[in-house]
């Protein structure tokens, strides 16, 4: 049977991730998004088992003695986030699409793990418009706001290690993008970047 594929999507917060897997997620009702184990107490209104598994640090500590994690990094918050390896893998082994959501980190020990996965950043505009949409949260003060894009800097410079860099600078186009990447239209050539001097946000970054 065809092996199926596993995709990697980062981006700094800010850069319209979610919403554009959302729209992803929901054209496509076969793919398998991967829901994360973490040892952070769950936010209001969110699911466990859906948005995250919310799980203790000693059964997240055997997680990784049992090697069931295809990743996991612990924060400077002190909370433990992977990826459980089982679902991802079997959706892979009967030919599905697997996706997840991880920062670089995460994303560069899944390829260790399955150098056949396709590694997508998803990038702002510039680091001014990234700016302005945190700005315009409204939910996050200055000091978070100077953390995020300090970090935001960090990941973009790691965005050349990836497959595919996309920019989110129209949430439809972008989606679009996407989607020739997953259909592996050769089109989608266009819209990626094999010279990352074309790009505005690398030029900042790099
Ligand atoms: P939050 O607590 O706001 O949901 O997520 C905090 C951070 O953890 C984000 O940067 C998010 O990308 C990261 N994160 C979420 N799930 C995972 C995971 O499975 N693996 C890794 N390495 N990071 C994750």
């Amino acid at each position: 049977m065809n092996r199926g594929k596993l995709i990697v999507v980062s981006g700094p917060s800010g850069a319209g991730k979610s919403t554009v897997l959302h729209r992803i997620l929901d054209k496509h009702r076969d793919f398998r998004f991967s829901v994360s184990a973490t040892t952070r107490s769950p936010r209001p209104g969110e699911t466990p088992g859906k948005d995250y598994h919310f799980i203790t640090v000693e059964k997240f500590q055997k997680l990784i003695q049992q090697n069931a994690l295809l990743e996991y990094n612990h924060y400077a918050s002190g909370d433990y986030y992977g990826t459980p390896a089982a679902p991802m893998l079997e959706t892979m082994e009967r030919g599905g699409t697997a996706i997840l959501d991880v920062d670089p980190n995460g994303a560069f020990q899944v390829r260790r793990h399955c150098p056949e996965a396709i590694l997508i950043f998803l990038a702002p505009p510039s680091l001014k418009e990234l700016r302005t949409r945190l700005e315009h949260r409204g939910d996050t003060s200055p000091e978070k706001i100077e953390a995020r894009l300090r970090q935001a800097h960090w990941e973009l410079q790691q965005a050349k290690e990836y497959t595919y860099l996309v920019v989110n600078d129209q949430v439809d186009a972008c989606v679009e993008r996407l989607e020739r990447i997953l259909a592996e239209d050769p089109r989608a050539e266009e819209s990626l970047f094999i010279n990352n001097q074309h790009l505005e946000i690398m030029k900042e970054v790099l």
